[in-house]
């Protein structure tokens, strides 16, 4: 089949100061993929957002997006390549309202979501447009952190742990969200330490330990590789 890589990151190293991080990423996610990073506390899944995302202060290797080379790019160049990062601690603002926090992140290319569009996949959004970031539930500061990054024409969008401290029933509607955004053409790349949720929403895991990936499984096969990944995340 014709499928196009989107994103191709090889022998990517990073660092914290003198730590040296990630020794040597390989992974690649193709054109409407939802890929997860899985892997245990520590292994380097958010230094790998961060690094795709020109955060890192040292980073080193291959980043290749839409057949360009991201590695070494500032942070702004790369979202204006069409990459957007969600990160766990969403980032909201807590003295603008949500329709202020929706409109901040800069429209990079065209192609992206209006905001009723984007009020169409999170009705609660809607209602609470004129709320302070302040009054939002933990689910709801959720919602408005993928939510504003619909705008901005960005392809590919980076998530770090979106289930995270959620309540079951809303850790189901972000995995309906991110079902809706691959259905519209998205290409997602996912950071999880809940696989069982990322079962329910990624076409593929790569396993992740010590800043390198180990393994990929197919969502398909995750039955079959039970053992081995209670193995690798230690659940
Ligand atoms: P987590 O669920 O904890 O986020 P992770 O797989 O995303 O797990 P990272 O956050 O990428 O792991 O961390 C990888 C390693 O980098 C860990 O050993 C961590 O202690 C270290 N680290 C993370 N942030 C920093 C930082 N700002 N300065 C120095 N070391 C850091």
């Amino acid at each position: 089949a014709a499928t196009t890589t989107l994103l191709e990151v090889a022998d990517l190293h990073g660092w914290y100061g003198e730590s040296h991080i990630l020794h040597g990423m390989n992974f690649e996610i193709r054109q409407g993929e939802v890929v997860t990073l899985l892997g245990r506390n520590g292994a380097g899944k958010t230094t790998t957002l961060r690094a795709i995302m020109g955060m890192l202060g040292r980073s080193q290797g291959s980043i290749q997006f839409e057949g360009r080379q991201m590695c070494g790019l500032a942070s702004n160049k790369i979202a204006k390549h069409g990459i957007a990062y969600c990160p766990e601690e969403r980032g909201i603002f807590a003295s603008l309202s949500v329709e202020e926090n929706l409109m901040l992140p800069p429209v990079v290319r065209p192609g992206g979501m209006t905001v009723p569009e984007i009020y169409e996949i999170f009705p609660n959004l809607l209602e609470r447009r004129r709320s302070p970031g302040t009054k939002l539930s933990g689910g709801e500061q959720q919602m408005l952190a993928i939510g504003r990054i619909l705008r901005t024409g960005a392809s590919l969008l980076l998530f770090d742990e979106p289930s995270e401290g959620l309540a079951p029933v809303i850790v189901q509607r972000i995995g309906e969200v991110i079902r809706t955004l691959k259905a519209k053409g998205f290409t997602i790349l996912l950071v999880e330490q809940n696989f069982r949720f990322a079962s329910t929403v990624a076409d593929r895991h790569y396993v992740v330990e010590h800043g390198t990936v180990i393994d990929m499984i197919k969502n398909s096969e995750i039955a079959a590789n039970a053992d081995k990944l209670h193995t690798y995340l230690g659940v």
